[in-house]
């Protein structure tokens, strides 16, 4: 059970995010347009078509830390476009305790969305949970369904995403059974700096528990392998966060596998991720 403790659900499974989000927050990019801005990489390679088609629907909403999007054995009722400096990580909670991550969602793509995008009936298989809070898109699952069936550039995109996200799920599984953990660590980092994309440089708020979580070990080994890394001058551990002082070492020190799901993503949805 050593992390069912660790992530306290401020939303239950059936709760609507948008309870927990403060109305127009901070009044800042609360405009409800997907579009404005940062956005979310994803809405904005959509042409202006698509956009239109979704434009009515759209709002903006603030996620906060640990808030359950969707559940195992429920439909999600919203598909989440994170915008920057936020991160939704798909888990699968398993029943003698613990959850491990198995997909991160952030500025690139969605979360909440199935295989067969045009699909309004099928349950997730796993947990969508906020791990980095702040803003993001919804639209109400039915829909994007709709919008989906009614235009095959959307269905396409919608598409190629679902295959990029199972091929990050599917190198994660290789990864955990070959690589050493402390460039298994390397590689979540910068994960998370892609996905989060934060605004202020490199400071990703990832609490050692999250990463231990992400990587299946004990938070004393992310731990001891954090202060390693910033003995070496990669990053800067501070409460509540770590900051990437070199990503360029960072990435050497990472396994093959964040190469491989970088240039997957690259391939399959150009413009969404670093190149
Ligand atoms: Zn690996």
């Amino acid at each position: 059970m050593k992390n069912a403790r660790l992530h306290k659900h401020p939303s239950g499974p059936e709760a609507d995010p948008a309870q927990h989000a403060p109305p127009q927050a901070g009044g800042s990019r609360t405009t409800g347009k997907a579009d404005s801005g940062p956005g979310n990489r994803l809405l904005a390679a959509l042409p202006r078509r698509e956009r239109g088609l979704l434009a009515p629907d759209l709002e903006e909403v603030r996620l906060v830390r640990g808030q359950v999007l969707f559940e195992p054995g429920r439909v999600p009722s919203h598909v989440h476009f994170p915008h920057a400096g936020t991160m939704i990580s798909l888990v699968l909670p398993l029943h003698e305790g613990g959850e491990t991550e198995t997909v991160t969602v952030g500025i690139e793509g969605a979360a909440g969305i199935g295989v067969d995008p045009t699909e309004t009936t099928i349950e997730s298989f796993l947990r969508g949970m906020v791990q980095m809070p702040g803003a993001a898109a919804r639209v109400p699952a039915k829909r994007l369904a709709e919008a989906a069936g009614a235009s095959p550039v959307l269905r396409r995109l919608l598409s190629r995403h679902a295959e990029a996200a199972m091929s990050m799920a599917l190198q994660s599984v290789a990864c955990n059974a070959a690589h050493r953990q402390p460039a298994r660590l390397a590689r979540w980092l910068l994960v998370a700096l892609d996905r989060a994309a934060p605004e202020d440089g490199g400071r990703l708020p990832l609490t050692q528990e999250f990463l231990a979580m992400m990587l299946g070990v004990r938070r004393a080994t992310v731990g001891d392998a954090l202060l390693a890394f910033q003995a070496r001058g990669l990053v800067r551990l501070h409460r509540g966060g770590v900051t990437v002082l070199d990503r360029e070492r960072l990435g050497r020190t990472a396994c093959e596998c964040y190469d491989a799901v970088r240039r997957r993503y690259a391939a399959l949805l150009p413009g969404t991720t670093r190149a």
